[in-house]
C-alpha cells in the first residue's frame, strides 16, 4: 500500500522543528523511518506533515560529558554499536543492539526513535529503564529532562508532547563496579522480542548490589520486577523467580499467552542472574 498524501518539511535546527510541529495539529517527526514508514505505508497513520529532523546538525553525537554519556536522538543503532564510548562505558547498550532488527534497519534507526517510539517489545527503552537514564527533550518551552521511570506512560504513550523532539538520552557511564546482562527471546533473530530483560547491578564482594531487572515484551512498558531485584540481591534467585509472579502481570498477545511468557521471564531471569555472577574480562 502506499500512504496517505503528507507534506514534508526539513527542519535544520531543534527549534526549527519544535516550530514546524506546532504549525500543523497532527505533524510527525521523521528520524530513521523504520517504525513510521511502515505506519504510514499500512495507513496506519496519516498525519497531514512529516517533520525530517536528519539534516539537523549535531543530533549524532555521543559525547561523554563527566560521569555520563549522552547519545544524541539521531545517532543510528549501527553507529551506537561501533561506537568506543558505547562500548566501553554503555556496555548495556552495546549488548542490546544486535538483538534489534537487522542490519539494513539498525543502519537507519535510531536511538531517539526507538526511544520516541516505545514499543513495548523493543530493546532500548527497557535498557534505558535499568540504567536509570534521563531523557533530554526540546519543547515550545525550551529543554527539559525527564527520568526513564517517568518517560514510559503507555503503550506506545511517553512524556513526549505533540510538539517535542527528543534532543538526546543520557545514561551513568559504568562504574568500575557495575555489572550487566541482557538476553531476550524471540521466535526468530532481529524479531520484536517475546519477552527480554536489561539488567544491572554492582559488585559488592561475591554479591550483587543495586539490581535494577528491567523487563519489555511483558506490558505497554518497561516493567521493573522490584521484589525479584531484592531476591537476586539477596542471593536468593529460586525467590527471585518465584517473585516474578507478583513483579509481572504480561497479558495474552498474538505471539504467546501471558502465562507462558511469565515462564519465559522465570528462564530469562536464570540466564541474566549467570552473566551478572560473571565478573566482566
Ligand atoms: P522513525 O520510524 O522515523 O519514527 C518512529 C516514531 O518516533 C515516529 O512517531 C516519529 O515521529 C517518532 N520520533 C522519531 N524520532 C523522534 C525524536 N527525536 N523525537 C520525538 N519523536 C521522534 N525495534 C526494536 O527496538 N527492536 C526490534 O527488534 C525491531 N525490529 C524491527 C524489525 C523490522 C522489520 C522493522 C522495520 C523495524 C524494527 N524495529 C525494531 C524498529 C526500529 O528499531 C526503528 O528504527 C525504531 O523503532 C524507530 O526508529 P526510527 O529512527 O526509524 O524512527
Amino acid at each position: 500500500m502506499k500512504p496517505a498524501p503528507f507534506a514534508y518539511a526539513k527542519a535544520r535546527t531543534l527549534k526549527d522543528a519544535v516550530a514546524l510541529l506546532r504549525r500543523s495539529k497532527d505533524a510527525r517527526l521523521l528520524a530513521g523511518g523504520q517504525s513510521l514508514i511502515a505506519t504510514l505505508n499500512m495507513r496506519l497513520s496519516s498525519p497531514s506533515l512529516l517533520v525530517d529532523i536528519n539534516g539537523i546538525k549535531g543530533l549524532d553525537r555521543i559525547v561523554k560529558k563527566g560521569a555520563k554519556i549522552e547519545i544524541g536522538a539521531l545517532v543510528r543503532h549501527a553507529q551506537a554499536l561501533q561506537s568506543d564510548i558505547v562500548v566501553k562505558h554503555a556496555p548495556l547498550i552495546a549488548l542490546a543492539i544486535p538483538h534489534i532488527g537487522h542490519p539494513a534497519i539498525r543502519n537507519r534507526g535510531t536511538i531517539g526513535g526507538s526511544i520516541a517510539f516505545a514499543d513495548p517489545a523493543a530493546e532500548l527503552p527497557a535498557c534505558l529503564l535499568a540504567l536509570d537514564g534521563d531523557v533530554v527533550i526540546e519543547g515550545p518551552r525550551g529543554e527539559r529532562t525527564v527520568k526513564a521511570a517517568n518517560f514510559f506512560k503507555g503503550l506506545f504513550e511517553t512524556a513526549l508532547g505533540a510538539n517535542d523532539v527528543l534532543k538526546a538520552i543520557r545514561v551513568p557511564a559504568a562504574a568500575k563496579d557495575a555489572r550487566i546482562a541482557f538476553a531476550e527471546l524471540a521466535r526468530r533473530h532481529g524479531d520484536y522480542a517475546l519477552v527480554g530483560l536489561a539488567a544491572t547491578a554492582r559488585a559488592k564482594g561475591d554479591a550483587l548490589a543495586d539490581v535494577r531487572l528491567a523487563y519489555f515484551g511483558v506490558g505497554a512498558t518497561p516493567v521493573r520486577a522490584r521484589k525479584a531485584e531484592a531476591a537476586l540481591a539477596r542471593g536468593a534467585l529460586d525467590d527471585a523467580v518465584a517473585a516474578l509472579a507478583d513483579d509481572l502481570d504480561p497479558p495474552d498477545d498474538i505471539q504467546e499467552t501471558g502465562a507462558v511468557k511469565l515462564h519465559l521471564a522465570g528462564v530469562l531471569l536464570r540466564r541474566v542472574a549467570q552473566q551478572l555472577a560473571e565478573k566482566p574480562a
